[in-house]
């Protein structure tokens, strides 16, 4: 059946009628229901040699981080610039760079400019590669910022924390671990990462199929022959499927399509796909960079992509020229929300053009233009994703918004029509906001023994998604309640230098306790809502994903969990105004001697 294509010319009104119907095709039940956690099998770190022990620690430190990407890495940094040393982090991983760890598959890169997106290159004085790093070089990155600042001595790798209790006599931490560590800390930081929990599609059978299937976050290079930087040797006589269109699939397809015998890419909303532009740095432009330059660049993209428009865009790529969302998204006027769905209809326009300029065949072409808003989904950047279906050997399995109907033990079913494959690579994605405890892998408990789990059953309490009234001392870096931003690593160093802040003014004060206060906890919550409800008619009208909770009905936990949608220039003038402030407001302190 050939694809309806009425994308070309579409009036508006007709456009908003396309975008509507393609977010019924893709509507379902089950929502977030939808999903299954990967078996112990799917899980292992397939980059660690088996066998790994070490004694167990027992210790008192100042504070346990909880994560060894960017988030936990930043905070141990900055608590060193004030001469606390005395940290230990805790990773599952057998080496720190989180994200940048995991995510091996070949083609990974960041699609965030590497001159914003790698923390302290200035600093280092480090130059990336390429304009969007790859992940080999990001981890190599995260390797180097380690050994600088010598975090590796205060790491705890192939290690899952297991339990976290807080002690109310003693005023700390209990920190059980997976290797029988107990460690009592003052502070207990949970960065755990944002995208770090992967998730596998609920598929009917899946468990039956009998060639070989992983995640792409734990690529088998054993299975596929090759590495990150070399070509996979052996799929050459392999029948490949890849489930997903997501970001991870569009640095991936082009990869397996050049090294397989057949891929079948598996689609059930088409990925949004701009061009890219890699180039290699100049380091005769690097060298001229002024000091300050990379605060600067970090705000002016951040200011850029939320709509600020500074006087000069410094990065200028697609992020900041087409996908920048206006931090008012509704617009308060009917006049603004015309403008605005004009703006976004034309910069998704143009990617569905770019479909037509790339894909020969014509309905291949109309099967991968998207339908739906520039902010509903990660848009991506890549030059090789829409070529590779000119390949003859890729084919595009369209499932017209349903997914895959079925494994068998020899393949894939859609329609009614099986698919038989070696391989089946799930690139479908990670949790993001199922609950946080859930997605840490350990549920902490607070004052009078209460767990996270309970106290935040109808949704989180924080203050600024960082501070939690009945855990003292425990510091959040994650998006429930907290900030989000096109470049994540630009909220990751905001909050690691928030909580290193709170944790040093604590100590320079003498304050044993510090916790939030249950009612500027409400307060935040209202500023959440209010940034929240002006995006609301936007995301309402979008294809479900993961931005949007898969856009199951929101109840009253889901109206809590919330990320501050503003500028995330504005979420950390609030973090700011609130440190620099004179006294801490909203929070209960407990000093020794203080009457408990
Ligand atoms: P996503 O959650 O974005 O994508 C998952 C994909 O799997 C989607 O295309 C989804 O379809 C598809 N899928 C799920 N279930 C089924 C099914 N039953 N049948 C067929 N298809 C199915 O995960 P990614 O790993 O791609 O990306 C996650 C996030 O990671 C990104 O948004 C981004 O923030 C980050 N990332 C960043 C990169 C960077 O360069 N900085 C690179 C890669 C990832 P559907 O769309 O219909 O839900």
């Amino acid at each position: 059946m050939a694809a309806n294509d009425a994308g070309a010319g579409l009036s508006i009104e007709e456009l908003r009628q396309r975008y509507e119907i393609e977010q019924r095709k893709r509507l379902r039940s089950d929502g977030m229901a939808q999903w299954s956690e990967l078996s112990e099998e799917l899980d292992r770190d397939p980059f660690v040699e088996p066998g790994f022990t070490r004694a167990p620690v027992v210790e008192e430190v100042t504070a346990v981080i909880v994560g060894g990407g960017f988030a936990g890495m930043l905070t141990a940094i900055d608590l060193g610039r004030h001469g606390i040393t005395d940290v230990r982090i805790i990773e599952k991983a057998g080496d720190f760079g989180g994200t940048w760890y995991w995510n091996r598959y070949p083609g990974c890169m960041c699609d965030v400019e590497s001159f914003v997106y790698l923390p302290l290159l200035e600093e280092i004085g480090f130059m990336p590669s390429e304009h969007y790093a790859s992940a080999p070089e990001i981890f190599e990155y995260s390797k180097l910022l380690a050994r600088t600042f010598d975090l590796y001595p205060k790491a705890l790798f192939q290690t899952d924390v297991t339990d976290a209790a807080w002690d109310e006599e003693a005023m700390r931490w209990t920190v059980s671990t997976s290797r029988d560590d107990q460690i009592s800390a003052k502070f207990l930081v949970l960065a755990g990462g944002i995208l770090h929990k992967a998730k596998l599609p609920g598929i009917p059978g899946i468990e039956d199929f009998e060639g070989k299937a992983f995640h792409t976050s734990r690529w088998d290079y054993d299975y596929t022959g090759g590495g990150p930087t070399e070509p996979m040797d052996k799929l050459a006589d392999k029948r490949v499927a890849i489930i997903g269109t997501g970001a991870t699939a569009v640095q991936v397809v082009p990869q397996v399509a050049r090294a397989a015998k057949e891929l079948f890419v598996f689609q059930r909303t088409p990925g949004a796909v701009g061009v890219r532009n890699q180039q290699p740095t100049d380091p005769e432009w690097f060298a001229s960079l002024k000091p300050g330059w990379q605060r600067e660049r970090i705000i002016n993209f951040t200011q850029a992509v939320t709509g600020s428009q500074p006087e000069v865009d410094l990065v200028s790529d697609g992020w900041t020229e087409l996908m920048w969302v206006d931090t008012q998204l509704g617009g308060d006027t009917e006049e603004e929300v015309a403008e605005l769905e004009r703006i976004d209809f034309e910069a998704m326009e143009g990617i569905r053009r770019r479909v037509d300029e790339i894909v020969e065949d014509p309905d291949t072409a109309a099967r991968l233009k998207p339908y739906w808003g520039k902010h509903c989904k990660r848009v991506c950047f890549h030059d090789d994703y829409l070529p590779a279906f000119n390949r003859p050997n890729v084919h595009l399995v369209d499932t017209e918004g349903r997914g895959v109907d079925r494994i068998t033990p020899a393949g894939l079913v859609v329609d009614g029509v099986e698919y038989p494959v070696d391989l089946i690579i799930y690139a479908s994605g990670f949790e993001v906001t199922t609950d946080l405890h859930q997605r840490l892998g350990f549920d902490p408990t607070g004052v009078d023994g209460v767990a996270l789990s309970e106290r935040w059953a109808q949704g989180a309490h924080t203050l600024h998604g960082v501070l939690a009234s009945g855990f003292p001392n425990m510091l959040l870096i994650s998006l429930v309640q907290g900030g989000f931003g096109t470049n994540f690593s630009h909220l990751l160093s905001e909050s690691a230098k928030h909580v290193a802040a709170i944790m040093e003014a604590c100590i320079e004060q003498g304050i044993d306790v510090i916790e939030a206060e249950p009612v500027a906890e409400d307060e935040w919550l209202s500023v959440l809502h209010k940034v929240g409800f002006r995006g609301a008619r936007y995301f309402q009208a979008c294809t479900p994903s993961f931005y949007n909770s898969e856009q199951q009905a929101i109840d009253q936990r889901a109206a809590r969990n919330l990320t501050y949608t503003g500028s995330l220039l504005d979420y950390v003038g609030y973090l700011e105004r609130w440190r620099e402030a004179p006294d801490f407001t909203g929070v209960r302190l407990r000093r020794s001697g203080d009457p408990a």
